[in-house]
């Protein structure tokens, strides 16, 4: 099956094609994400309406693009997948009436695809990954862990009480003078720093559930980014909020990891989203995965932050099981992801 993929959730505009055997093997065709930093930078984060104004300016050059790289025409797809929700509902619209468009003339099949499903599926786009497995789900807006069985098949186990991972990364680069989107610019100030000199808060650790707690920790080290005197302080500083955040990352995972075992024979760990990119919460979740008898697997860099790739792959899953969306499906700005009548649905809209 090859599906072509589109992604217009938040301040990316992608389109992806991807190929599934039907042994489950995913190839990505092309890949093509064209990012809106430069539009947001000046507001120090994503401004909704210039969004989905330049969803709507950029997504035909960006599936030309990549349907282009893929060396494919319409006539070579099996279906489109377009990104249905959760998230800003202006971008979410542009890139879901784009696919019923490409559906309605090229007589295709439609998916519409939960973004997170995408986030779910896509350590699936590097290797060979097989269901079940434990999934911990860390991203700009969303910090979970899932069980996951198969495609529209997942039990969250545990989230976060508060704000997301990827939101107290960027929280406290802004408080640091970083810029948006945070993230990957903490990462690299923290290179330098030793955060050990920082007692920052600790919630939830120990504790005997999944979920997670971010806001203690954002607001403290956003206070004391606004104290720190010199580089090396916001170096230091940017390393303690990194290891602190990929301390609680690991303690929440041990803890589902245990919960896990108890009930399944098969042993193995996922992490995807944005945050996946960091490489200290990376190797922090490797090594606890190891002590726990756990593999451990994570997307390639690309396909962490937001892509299309993931939601063609999830489309594609979706088609080899028949399951269509009908052609009037709505973006949803909410939409859970163990939400099962949503997700297993065919018809749902
Ligand atoms: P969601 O998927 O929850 O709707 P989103 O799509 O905005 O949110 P992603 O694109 O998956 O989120 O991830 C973006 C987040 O990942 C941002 O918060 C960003 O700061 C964070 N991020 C990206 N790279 C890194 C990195 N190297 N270190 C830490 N955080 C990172
Ligand atoms: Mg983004
Ligand atoms: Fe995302």
């Amino acid at each position: 099956l090859t599906v072509l993929g589109l992604e217009t959730s938040c301040d990316e505009t992608a389109a992806s094609v991807v190929r599934l055997t039907p042994d489950g093997a995913a190839t990505v065709l092309s890949s093509v994400v064209h990012s809106q930093i430069d539009d947001h930078a000046a507001y120090g984060g994503v401004v909704p309406e210039i969004a989905a104004r330049s969803h709507v300016e950029m997504i035909d050059g960006v599936v030309r693009r990549a349907m282009a790289e893929a060396a494919l025409d319409y006539d070579g797809l099996d279906g489109v997948a377009a990104t249905a929700g959760p998230g800003l509902v202006g971008g979410v619209m542009v890139g879901l009436s784009f696919g019923k468009a490409v559906a309605l003339a090229r007589d295709l099949p439609l998916m519409a695809v939960n973004h997170l499903e995408g986030h779910a599926v896509s350590a699936r786009l590097g290797a060979r990954v097989k269901y079940p497995f434990l999934l911990l789900l860390v991203s700009g807006g969303h910090c979970q862990l899932l069980e996951v069985r198969g495609i529209g098949d997942m039990t969250r186990l545990g989230t976060t009480i508060d704000d997301a991972a990827g939101e107290a990364f960027d929280k406290v680069a802004k408080a640091l003078g970083l810029g948006y989107p945070g993230g990957p610019a903490l990462e690299k100030l923290a290179e330098n720093g030793d955060g050990a000199r920082f007692d920052l808060p600790r919630a939830l650790l120990g504790r005997k559930d999944c979920d997670f707690s971010f806001s203690g920790l954002k607001t403290a080290a956003s206070r004391l980014a606004h104290t720190c005197e010199t580089d090396q302080d916001r170096a230091d500083l940017a390393d303690g909020v990194q290891t602190a955040i990929a301390r609680q990352l690991s303690d929440r995972s041990d803890r589902a990891m245990k919960a896990y075992a108890e009930q399944h024979q098969h042993r193995l760990f996922v992490v995807a989203g944005g945050v996946a990119a960091n490489r200290t919460v990376r190797s922090t979740l490797e090594a606890t995965a190891a002590k726990n008898g756990f593999a451990f697997l994570a997307p390639p860099m690309a396909y962490c932050t937001d892509n299309a790739a993931m939601i063609a792959l999830a489309g594609a899953e979706r088609l080899q099981k028949g399951w269509v969306s009908d052609i009037d499906a709505v973006a949803r700005p909410r939409w859970p992801l163990d939400e099962k009548s949503a997700l297993a649905d065919p018809a749902h809209k």
